[in-house]
């Protein structure tokens, strides 16, 4: 087993696959940013390096300090996290040409996957359902406005190398697509120096349900059951739950089938996830895979009882894995909201700063995954989620009402949060029977 393994992260994440390290008993090396060098990441490692300052290209996105770090420390291991490097396939490259190992699947088939046009092509080729729309990437405006005269009104544009919810705009006619089409791409160049796009039939009021892969080197492959991250803003997930209120166990077992099979088409390896879109009518359409651990995943844990992070490591290290599917067993019920540092009643504005006062929740099968303290200072530089508070229980109905107890003790003062607006979320109506689809937040704030 490595001996040492560096966090290329920061955050909640960070701290994450350090306790699971230590409870492995593998030493940790952190890198650190000028700006967080108070972060609890940085305190909490074995060992920590500074790799530059504040602004993400210059120290958790640049590659030649980081595996300098690394080597300078000894890591044999590197955890990417999520975000940042994790799906760089070049990173995953240089680690390999270093003799690191690069925690996650190699870079050949984060390019395969990671270009979301490419990956759409190999679920083609592998009979798995996409969404209608082009064959793989667009050759330009034209070859968009044929394609969505054929399949109809309203598309979606999206890019190749989009992430995020970034470099996606929907037309509900040939005017609109125009426009959509020179903002989508322009958004998609500058966030991504990739203009490359692709069309898709807009899916109205679909769920969005995606699969738990892991598999290790030997070509075993299994899925955790799913998650439901419908609840979603601008096309970013708010909250997540495991099983979900839309599927039983005959569409479980198809998904999960599909999920597996579009992992193996590729011979993937290690944990990663199969998003698909679920329409109203019961049709499941593949729309991409993330090629590395989910903000999401700790609602997998708490149904399967499985490490992800101690399972990510231990693939890397070459262990098989020791349980099939039919060993899998999801029991109980698992919801996850993301609290973050921003104003819900000013747009959402991020609202970095110092904290003065903070009560976390705790109590049985409540788990906050956090890197913040109380007189922690958020910097304005990084992503405004400050905590993942995760709940399990029984079945749905007793995870809602433990997730209100907890939810209501979570204090956080001296910045905004979301807190408040996650509550109004599990008081709805239609959230608490379980009805609701990836438009449902949009729909609420128009009223
Ligand atoms: P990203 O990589 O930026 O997260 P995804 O392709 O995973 O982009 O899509 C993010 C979200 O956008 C989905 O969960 C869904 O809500 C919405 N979306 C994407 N494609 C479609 C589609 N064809 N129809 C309807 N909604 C879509």
């Amino acid at each position: 087993m490595f001996n040492k393994i560096l966090i290329a992260n920061r955050g909640e994440i960070a701290v994450r696959i350090i306790r699971a390290c230590r409870e492995m008993n593998i030493q940790t090396v952190a890198v650190y940013s000028d700006i967080d060098k108070e972060a609890l990441h940085t305190q909490l490692a074995d060992e920590a390096i500074c790799i530059g300052p504040a602004p993400a290209k210059d120290s958790y996105l640049d590659i030649k300090r980081i595996i300098s770090a690394a080597i300078v420390t000894g890591a044999n291991a590197i955890h990417p996290g999520f975000g940042f490097l994790s799906e760089n396939s070049k990173f995953a490259k240089v680690c390999e040409e270093c003799n690191i190992t690069f925690i996650g699947p190699t870079g050949d088939m984060m390019d395969r996957m990671g270009n979301k046009s490419k990956a759409r092509e190999t679920m083609i080729e592998n009979n798995i359902p996409v969404v209608p729309g082009s064959e793989g990437a667009l050759d330009g405006i034209e070859e968009a406005i044929e394609l969505a005269d054929s399949i109809g009104y309203p598309v979606i544009i999206k890019a190749s190398a989009g992430g995020g919810g970034r470099g996606m705009r929907i037309a509900g006619s040939r005017e609109e697509l125009v426009n959509s089409y020179k903002t989508a791409s322009a958004e998609a160049k500058s966030a991504f120096g990739d203009d490359t796009m692709y069309l898709e039939k807009y899916v109205t009021n679909p769920r969005h349900i995606e699969f738990q892969i892991l598999a290790d080197n030997y070509g075993n492959t299994v899925h955790l059951g799913e998650r439901d991250c419908s609840m979603q803003r601008r096309h970013q997930k708010v909250l997540e739950e495991s099983p979900s209120a839309a599927i039983d166990d005959e569409l479980r077992k198809r998904m999960g089938k599909a999920a597996v099979k579009a992992a193996k088409a590729i011979n993937y390896k290690n944990a990663g996830t199969v998003e698909f879109l679920l329409s109203d009518s019961g049709e499941f359409y593949f729309i991409e895979m993330n090629t590395r651990i989910q903000v999401e995943h700790p609602v997998t844990e708490m149904v399967t009882g499985i490490d992800l992070i101690k399972e990510q490591i231990r693939i890397a290290d070459g262990e098989k894995l020791n349980y099939t599917q039919k060993d899998v067993k999801i029991k109980g019920h698992a919801i996850e909201c993301r609290i973050n540092a921003e104003n819900p009643s000013k747009g959402f504005r991020p609202s970095p700063g110092d904290i003065s006062f903070l009560h976390m929740p705790s109590g049985k099968d409540i788990r906050v995954d956090s890197a913040i303290y109380c007189g922690y200072k958020i910097p304005p530089t990084y992503d405004s989620m400050i905590a993942k508070l995760i709940v399990y229980d029984k079945d749905r109905k007793s995870a809602i009402k433990k997730l209100n107890s907890a939810i209501g003790e979570f204090i956080v003062e001296g910045i905004d949060t979301n807190i408040d607006f996650q509550y109004d979320l599990i008081n709805n109506e239609s959230f608490i029977k379980g009805n609701y689809t990836t438009s449902f937040i949009e729909k609420l704030m128009e009223k």
